[in-house]
């Protein structure tokens, strides 16, 4: 494979499954949710529609299942909850292999972006005191800053403009096949890492230039080439 860093300045990073291993709080978090309003909603459901704001997640589940959505304030209401089951639920397990992973982006002059559709800010918060010196204070897009949310290439259209360079300098790296829509929306070389049950097609079929097995596989080649 050539370098895939060769003319980049610059990576953009998803957090949920990517910094952190946490897309199965996460789905247990959903799962409480949507059967205490007797919405169906599986694990599978919430990894393919990973990347999605809260709020846009439980439109999809309410359309999905009723023909209809709710109010914008009730949508807000049940991701409240929703962030408050995780925070319950949830750990801030280190995603093995991102440590390695962003020293080798570090010791490649690569600066880190941080580019989250979550606003989940027990994860969020806890991002500089896991991996310190990671991001430089500001870099950093999250749900909160954002109209749209993934797939929409918007949060990575707002990464590029945090970091002030083109499409061109930079790189995505994603473990959820909507981020990867997201950022070749933006026109971005996007590197896809499968760190849940989701199968490389899906990522193929979202056009991620290069597909790693796993975290420590992906942090394995960036060892080999920084
Ligand atoms: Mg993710």
């Amino acid at each position: 494979m050539e370098n895939i860093l060769k003319g980049k300045t610059t990576a953009l990073i998803d957090m949920d499954g990517v910094i952190y291993d946490s897309m199965k709080y996460h789905t247990r978090a959903w799962e409480r949710l949507m059967k205490e309003v007797g919405v169906p909603c599986t694990a599978e459901d919430i990894y393919l529609n990973e990347g999605m704001t809260g709020p846009a997640v439980i439109q999809l589940l309410y359309n999905r299942a009723l023909g209809h959505g709710v109010s914008d304030e009730r949508a807000d209401e049940l991701y409240a909850l929703k962030t408050q089951y995780f925070k319950e639920i949830g750990n801030n397990d280190p995603m093995p292999g991102t440590d390695r992973m962003l020293r080798a982006l570090e010791r490649a002059g690569i600066r880190r972006v941080l580019v989250t559709g979550s606003s989940q800010a027990s994860l969020i918060d806890n991002i500089n005191k896991d991996y310190p010196g990671a991001f430089q204070p500001g870099d950093r897009v999250t749900a909160k800053d954002v109209v749209h949310g993934k797939p929409d290439p918007e949060p990575y259209l707002k990464g590029l403009a945090i970091a002030g360079v083109p499409a061109e300098e930079a790189i995505v790296i994603e473990n959820a096949p909507l981020g990867v829509r997201a950022g070749k929306g933006a026109g971005i070389f996007t590197v896809a890492v499968t760190t849940g049950p989701i199968p490389r097609e899906a990522f193929e079929r979202e056009g991620a230039d290069v597909v790693f097995p796993s975290m420590p596989d992906f942090a394995d080649y960036l060892d080999s080439i920084c």
